[in-house]
């Protein structure tokens, strides 16, 4: 035995919330896993790290958001959280706009003042531009739910910088992700629970993973080794692409990646916001995060943002967002017939799954394996 010297019952691969949450709810079942992952740290892309005392999110801004309580009462086993509601705003060429789509952002559009000016003006821009009955990209999409000059200076140019393609050539689904209202309102998400862990996101893997029953394992690849975990462990939770793991039999999978460009200020406020996205087409990054604004008790004089400049994904970078236009999705589906042939493994997390997952979709995911596996029992 090379790998399995312990007699793990699980090899869980990457230490992200799926495999995370895999191996303490075995753990509390009694069953040892080896968690490996090939990143230097746990935690995945909800990895955090604190800087002048700021807690920096290493893989962009995660807030915790979810309408499912059984969720919500599960993190907070492991955090406390600090309330916190994301207020996005958005610069056009120098000129701003709440997010998501709201009465704000109609006032700031066309200085209409009641839902029903503004429903109006929507529903006359959506009519000129003929949009079908059932939108079949994101373009027409996001001219049905806000009309033509929301689409052009708030979705529009975000939009295909951040997926690289034309909005025409994206799926409708994405922009259904941002609530449109007709109140004053700009909390970004709708759910009844959002919050922040007080003490960043790693502490809550770091009480996760300490068990007498968890080896944890970073800094190394799976695929370095691949044949010999195979043959070594029994029951295996792989959390990397899909598709790497069938040797791209099907076809490669396509996927976005992030660059994230960092720097540190000596000032105690440079933006006023926790997030400013960037929607013209020609600024290159989406977005910048100010760290300490996502923590309302933030002291002293310094400050750290993040911008955020979505890139062409290839075997070199990270995969963050999973392209799940048709053609994507034909191919996954065809790894995913494999996969549920392979009882070997369980496929979880945004990569194992190639879904465009929230943080509390994965945790509910992870979940639900932990029922299934030990209802086989
Ligand atoms: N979006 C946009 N303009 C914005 C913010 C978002 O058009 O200012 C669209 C864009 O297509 C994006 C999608 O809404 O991919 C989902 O945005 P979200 O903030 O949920 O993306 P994430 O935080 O997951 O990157």
């Amino acid at each position: 035995m090379k790998y399995n010297t312990k007699n793990y019952d699980y090899l869980i691969v990457g230490a992200g919330p799926f495999g995370s949450v895999f191996a303490y709810e075995a753990a509390k079942r009694g069953k040892r896993s080896l968690v490996i992952d090939k990143r230097l740290h746990i935690g995945g892309n909800m990895f955090t790290h604190k800087e002048h005392g700021i807690n920096v999110h290493d893989y962009g801004a995660h807030i915790f958001h979810t309408n499912d309580k059984r969720i919500w009462n599960y993190m907070n086993q492991f955090t406390e959280f600090m309330s916190y509601t994301n207020q996005v705003l958005a610069n056009y060429k120098g000129e701003f706009y709440n997010l998501p789509f709201n009465m704000n952002t109609f006032y700031q559009m066309w200085g209409v003042k009641t839902p029903k000016e503004a429903k109006d003006k929507i529903f006359e821009q959506k009519n000129a531009a003929e949009i079908p009955k059932n939108p079949k990209n994101l373009e027409e999409q996001a001219i049905a739910l806000i009309g033509t000059d929301i689409y052009k200076k708030l979705i529009k140019g975000y939009t295909e910088k951040q997926w690289g393609r034309k909005a025409t050539e994206l799926p409708a689904f994405i922009i259904r992700r941002l609530p449109v209202r007709y109140t004053f309102d700009n909390n970004y998400f709708d759910d009844r629970y959002q919050g922040i862990p007080i003490d960043g996101y790693t502490q809550i893997f770091n009480k996760m993973l300490h068990s007498e029953l968890i080896d944890v394992q970073v800094g190394v690849d799976f695929f370095d080794d691949r044949e010999i975990y195979l043959e070594e462990f029994p029951r295996i939770i792989y959390t990397g692409m899909i598709d790497q793991f069938f040797d791209y039999k099907f076809g490669e999978l396509e996927y976005r990646s992030i660059r994230f460009e960092s720097q540190l200020f000596e000032s105690d406020n440079m933006q006023g916001n926790a997030v400013v996205n960037y929607t013209d087409s020609e600024t290159p990054f989406t977005r910048v995060m100010e760290w300490r604004h996502f923590d309302r008790k933030a002291e002293g004089d310094y400050t750290v943002l993040t911008k955020e400049y979505p890139q062409k994904w290839d075997k070199t970078k990270e995969a963050y967002y999973p392209i799940n236009d048709k053609k994507n999705s034909e191919i996954f589906k065809k790894y995913r017939r494999e996969a549920d042939k392979y009882n070997q493994v369980i496929f979880g997390g945004r990569l194992g799954n190639y879904q465009y997952y929230d943080m509390d979709q994965v945790f509910n995911a992870a979940l639900k394996a932990i029922d299934k596996e030990f209802s086989r029992e």
